[in-house]
């Protein structure tokens, strides 16, 4: 696979997932870092997003609930670009029934190199990276030389 460089811009698309273990420690995260937060847009899976908007007051794009599907739409605005960081609480302590969307997604993030916070600190030195809120050049597969290569 060939690779190029995009730039992910200085306003954000952000994901926010939290499975249910963890959703309280998201919800906090969250509301601690409203102000960063509102300056970017943000989306979440259902229940989070719910949660996200009543408790956090943040203007959140709320998917389908992530066992329903909302891993799975949230991968798929990766792969379309539309993604530019996630931020996954996803419970290390607990099987979930959708455990194979959860990976998927977490792959996606790998495949299109999404910096992803999965645990607390590692959101915390996210959002006090000076990229967070300025453009980054970053890597990713070039598929239109891909497919040249093959025919
Ligand atoms: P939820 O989904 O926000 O709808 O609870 C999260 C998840 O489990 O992926």
């Amino acid at each position: 696979m060939e690779y190029k460089t995009v730039t992910s811009p200085e306003k954000k698309n952000i994901s926010l997932v939290a499975h249910d273990n963890m959703k309280p420690a998201l919800m906090s995260w969250c509301k601690k870092h409203s102000d960063k937060l509102s300056q970017h847009t943000l989306y979440a899976t259902g229940t989070t997003g719910t949660i996200l908007k009543k408790e956090a007051g943040l203007d959140v794009n709320a998917l389908i609930s992530g066992p329903l599907g909302g891993d799975q739409q949230i991968g798929g605005l990766i792969a379309e670009r539309k993604i530019d960081m996630m931020i996954f609480f996803w419970d290390p302590l607990e099987a979930q029934p959708h455990d194979p969307d959860v990976k998927a997604l977490l792959r996606l993030a790998a495949v299109w190199n999404i910096p992803v916070a999965c645990n607390h600190s590692t959101a915390d030195f996210l959002i006090n990276s000076s990229l967070f809120d300025t453009s980054y050049p970053k890597s990713i597969p070039d598929y239109s030389s891909y497919l040249t290569a093959r025919t």
